[in-house]
């Protein structure tokens, strides 16, 4: 088990590379540009190769043009998703062109696939270095390898990776944080690529998790998700094998007013002892996203959920009876290979039956490497937009009828700033990650508030503060 873990002379010998770094550009002014695709675990590991650039000695810039090294980190989910990646960093090359001395660096999913190393590797001459999704730790010994005219690093073993303790994240906000709790993913969903990209499942040690959040918690952090492919699998590769559920009995015992949100879930692993301490914790947000992708149980064995529907809605009325007061948002793809009108119509029905706040809807777009991109009876595009079409309708009527029934209602919110579009109103959102805009003339930023709502529309609300 301790395999997964990278050794603490590891992390002192990059703690060296650190030090001899910072040594190398005192006094030079360097700054670092770091660029996030993807999801959240790619912006919380972000957080992590900022904080660790600024140990070195780079002030972070948010101006590619000024950096003296640039970090791209890629998503996978899509082909679009890399084919964006790459067209940045061709971007890059141009600053090479400028200065032959800045260092490139590609990280993140893309970088864990052999053929897209390969590709940086002899397309992409101005790319110094790879770093797989498990290897973030090696940061510091690949600059410090490029500063000093090393040969271009491109490791296909990265992909076997390992959990590194003690990189304190930079974190973008001072209310909001990511706490990764597990990485990797050992589910194989029939259309996704990020066991191939991330690994097989490695969790964090409880210790290790719960000091991160009382640290959080005494700097006054409000809203704090726990991360992972499937946080409802914590645990099983770990001594004593502690479950999701004794996690979070063991986050209740701490101080603080802050929330605790989940992200993501599979039902298959969604459990009674998860459901019973979810309801106990105060600090657990009363809101639960639980991914269904289909309302078809054939349509969800071709997807190799290894739940059925009864199943999944046996899990929403266990959630249900926590609080019938429960935020529920889901995910549904549309357009899976082989999805039947009669399936779609499944979908529509569970989303009738649930009737989720929201829902986050993607059309299937097949993923090379994944056995759906080479299954048959691929759905064409037009049929899939039509559905999606479709399912938003439906959703966005269920959205509204939802919302209307906040007019009147004092609700506690997290305050998230300014409106962009409109200088006198604050966007805040509820512990079900609602968005309530409300007018104010003091600024609340970070702090919960109570706000009476007095109109809503089918994607916010709208109210006064209290
Ligand atoms: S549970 Fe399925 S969809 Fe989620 S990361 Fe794992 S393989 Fe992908």
């Amino acid at each position: 088990m301790d395999n997964n873990f990278v050794s603490i002379n590891e992390i002192e010998k990059q703690s060296k590379f650190t030090s001899q770094i910072r040594a190398l550009i005192q006094g030079k002014g360097y700054r670092a540009f770091v660029i996030t695709l993807g999801c959240q675990q790619n912006e919380a590991d972000s957080e992590k190769i900022a904080s660790m650039l600024k140990k070195m000695g780079y002030e972070i810039t948010l101006d590619e043009r000024e950096a003296h090294i640039l970090i791209v980190n890629t998503c996978a989910i899509r082909e679009h998703a890399e084919k964006r990646a790459l067209s940045i960093i061709g971007r890059f090359k141009h600053y090479k062109a400028k200065n032959p001395d800045i260092i490139i660096g590609v990280c993140g999913c893309m970088s864990a696939q052999e053929h897209r190393i390969n590709q940086l590797k002899h397309s992409y001459h101005y790319v110094d270095f790879t770093l797989g999704t498990g290897a973030l730790h090696r940061l510091p010994e690949l600059i410090f390898n490029s500063m000093n005219g090393a040969k271009r690093h491109f490791d296909i073993d990265e992909i076997k990776p390992k959990i590194a303790e003690g990189i304190e994240p930079l974190r973008q906000s001072d209310y909001k944080a990511w706490v990764s709790i597990m990485y990797g993913c050992d589910n194989f969903c029939t259309y996704c690529i990020v066991p191939y990209v991330r690994g097989r499942e490695r969790s964090r040690k409880m210790e290790d998790i719960l000091s991160e959040i009382k640290d959080l918690a005494g700097r006054g952090y409000k809203d704090i998700t726990l991360l992972g492919q499937n946080v409802n699998s914590y645990g099983k590769d770990l001594k004593g094998t502690p479950t999701i559920a004794d996690l979070l009995d063991e986050i209740a015992k701490i101080d603080g007013d802050f929330m605790i949100h989940l992200m993501t879930s599979h039902p298959k692993d969604a459990s009674k002892q998860m459901i019973r301490a979810l309801k106990e914790n105060p600090h657990c947000a009363n809101h639960f996203h639980l991914p269904l992708q289909s309302g078809s149980d054939e349509v969800l064995n071709r997807m190799n959920r290894r739940y059925t529907t009864e199943r999944y809605l046996e899990i929403i009325n266990g959630l249900r009876e926590n609080s019938d007061d429960i935020t529920l948002t889901t995910d549904i793809i549309v357009g899976f290979p082989g999805e039947s009108e009669k399936d779609f119509e499944k979908t529509l029905d569970i989303i009738k039956k649930v009737r989720y706040d929201s829902i986050f809807t993607f059309i299937f777009s097949p993923r090379k490497g994944t056995p759906a991109y080479q299954m048959e009876d691929q759905i064409p595009e037009e049929i899939k937009h039509q559905r999606y079409e479709r399912l938003c309708e439906v959703q966005n009527e269920i959205s509204k009828e939802i919302n209307e029934g906040y007019i009147g209602r004092t609700i506690r919110v997290l305050v998230d700033g300014k409106s962009k579009n409109n200088e006198n109103v604050y966007t805040s959102r509820t512990e079900g990650n609602k968005i309530v805009h409300f007018e104010c003339d003091k600024d609340y930023t970070g702090k919960f508030i109570n706000v009476k709502i007095t109109r809503t529309d089918t994607f916010a609300l709208y109210g006064e503060i209290i």
